[in-house]
Order: C-alpha cells, then sequence, then structure tokens
C-alpha cells in the first residue's frame, strides 16, 4: 500500500502523483461506503498493481474543498487583479478575501497589469497596495508584458496547493504562461473554465510550479456568501479581529454597537473607509438572505 495525492480526474481516473510516479487509478476502497467522492488534491493511500496503474482503498480527511472548480486541501489562494483594464476593483476583491479567509486559505493579492498603470492612476493603486499591505496581506506587483515581479511569486508556490483567482481579462493565464512557458495555455484558457455554463465540463488539473501544485482551472467562481454565517463574517477582516479586543462588547458586530474599537478606527481613518463600507455592505447581503429550504 502506498500514498499519494490526486493531480488530475478524468474519464473514471484519478490520476495518484506517488515518489515521482503517476498512477492511473480507479476507486474500489471503503471510502466508497462513506459516499466520498475522490477529488484532485486529495491525499489518498492506493495499492499499486504495476508500475503505471492501482486503485484507491481510501481518502485522506480534507482540510477543505471548493466544489467549483472540484479540489481539496487547498493552501492558498492567488488572487489576481489588474491595475487597469478592468481598473482594480476593491470590492470584488474583498468579497474574494472573505470567501477565501472562510476557508481557511492564505490569500496573496498579486496586482497585474502594472506596466499599464500612467501617472495619473498610479497614485490610486498605489494606496490600494499599501492598503492591503498595512492588513497584512502579501501585495506582489507584477507585469507579464514586461516580466517585472513574475519572478516574485516563485517561492509561495513551493510545498503548497494554490488556486488562481479574480475576474476574467485579469492576466490569469498569461501569469500561469509566464510561470510556465512550456505549457503555452491560450490567453483566456483558463477562464473558460470558469463554468457557470450548464454544459461546460468541470474538469480540473493540478500543474507543477515552482514545487508546489497550482491548479490550471481559477477558483471561486460563485461569489456568493451563501456558507458564510453573519458570526463569521467579522472573523473574515484581519484588521477589525487585531482590534476587536478593545471593542466593549464581546461579539461585537462592528455595526450598531457602542464602543467599537473597529469603528472608531474607521472614523479615525486608521481603517480605509471602504474596507468597512464593504464590511457593512456584506453585512446586510448576508442578513438579507432568503432562508435555504
Ligand atoms: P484571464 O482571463 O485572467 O486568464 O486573462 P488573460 O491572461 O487571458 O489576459 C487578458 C488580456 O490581458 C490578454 O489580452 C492579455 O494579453 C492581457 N494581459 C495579461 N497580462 C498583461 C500584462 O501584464 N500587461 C498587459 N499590458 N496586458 C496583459
Ligand atoms: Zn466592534
Amino acid at each position: 500500500m502506498a500514498e499519494g495525492k490526486i493531480i488530475k480526474a478524468l474519464s473514471g481516473f484519478y490520476y495518484v502523483l506517488s515518489e515521482g510516479r503517476v498512477y492511473q487509478c480507479r476507486g474500489r476502497g471503503v471510502f466508497r461506503k462513506r459516499k466520498v467522492t475522490p477529488l484532485v488534491g486529495d491525499y489518498v493511500s492506493f495499492q499499486a498493481e504495476n508500475e503505471r496503474e492501482g486503485y484507491i482503498l481510501d481518502v485522506f480527511e480534507r482540510k477543505n474543498e471548493l466544489v467549483r472548480p472540484p479540489i481539496a486541501n487547498i493552501d492558498q489562494a492567488i488572487l489576481v487583479f489588474s491595475a487597469v483594464e478592468p481598473d482594480f476593483n476593491p470590492a470584488l476583491l474583498d468579497r474574494f478575501l472573505v470567501l477565501i479567509e472562510a476557508k481557511h486559505i492564505r490569500p496573496i493579492i498579486v496586482v497585474s497589469k502594472m506596466d499599464l498603470v500612467d501617472d495619473e492612476t498610479k497614485p490610486r493603486i498605489e494606496q490600494y497596495i499599501c492598503d492591503y499591505r498595512q492588513i497584512g496581506y502579501d501585495v506582489l506587483e507584477v507585469s507579464t508584458k514586461t516580466r517585472a515581479g513574475v519572478e516574485s511569486l516563485l517561492p509561495y508556490f513551493e510545498g503548497n496547493v494554490s488556486v488562481f483567482a479574480g475576474q476574467s481579462g485579469v492576466g490569469k493565464s498569461s501569469l500561469l504562461n509566464a510561470l510556465r512557458p512550456d505549457l503555452q495555455l491560450k490567453t483566456g484558457h483558463i477562464s473558460h473554465h470558469l463554468g457557470r455554463g450548464k454544459h461546460t465540463t468541470r474538469h480540473v488539473e493540478l500543474i507543477e510550479i515552482g514545487g508546489g501544485f497550482v491548479a490550471d482551472t481559477p477558483g471561486f467562481s460563485a461569489l456568493e456568501f451563501d456558507e458564510i454565517a453573519l458570526e463569521q463574517l467579522p472573523l473574515c477582516f484581519p484588521e477589525f479581529v487585531a482590534r476587536s479586543g478593545g471593542c466593549k462588547f464581546r461579539g461585537c458586530t462592528h455595526t450598531a454597537e457602542p464602543k467599537c474599537a473597529v469603528k472608531e478606527a474607521f472614523a479615525s481613518g486608521d481603517i480605509p473607509c471602504y474596507r468597512y463600507e464593504h464590511y457593512v455592505s456584506f453585512v446586510e447581503e448576508i442578513k438579507e438572505r432568503k432562508p435555504r429550504y
């Protein structure tokens, strides 16, 4: 019996990487009784039949999973947001950050297309970069056109399973191509997998970059807060968490309560107004959510 990681699932076969070899496996083990469907990213035990084939015996417990794309055990999400074309969108970034924080995935913010930043847009972009770094996020500035900053991403991949996320057209496939020129994905390729259409096949594969794995399909295509509880929301804003000890009430939601350290930080400008405003709008959105039956 051996152990490995599923790096690809296709036509009923699971491709398990173990000690440098890939085994084409079918499922046969006890996990089927538990009604677990193996996912790309799963750690499994398997029985090798020869040097290329085997069958999966069991699926180990997952630390997290995504539905779209179907992938398990994600360590980090590389959030690609272009500085321009399309314009940097902090409301969308905060939405992604909440979804990612809620799944205990580490976000890394990549500001792409930096070559297109001109003197007029520069101060605005620099302010955003500064704000997100202040929160504690890693923010990388890249251009796949000039290759500036592309290499700075490499160390983040080592030993991790990463998934790219971000709206279409921001340069995710260009970045993957810059990191793995041998793959030559068509630009726009990975966004085609976004899977909004019913007929899209949701195939995902982990590719090796910088000593780690990266999903070839972007994640977090569904951006609703369906699975996020109201109490969980403030925990997805690290700079609120850092200040919540100063709030008068335990479990302060940083909205209507008096003596709230988060609101004070917002009022004094320590927390940028857009971050707090996004938080409030997300609170409303979750409150208005229709109960699911
Ligand atoms: P995706 O939809 O996120 O995968 O985005 P693509 O990689 O397909 O890129 C969308 C468009 O932006 C393409 O026309 C790319 O050539 C262009 N693009 C991507 N990265 C950069 C960049 O760093 N600088 C500039 N100027 N254009 C870029
Ligand atoms: Zn508070």
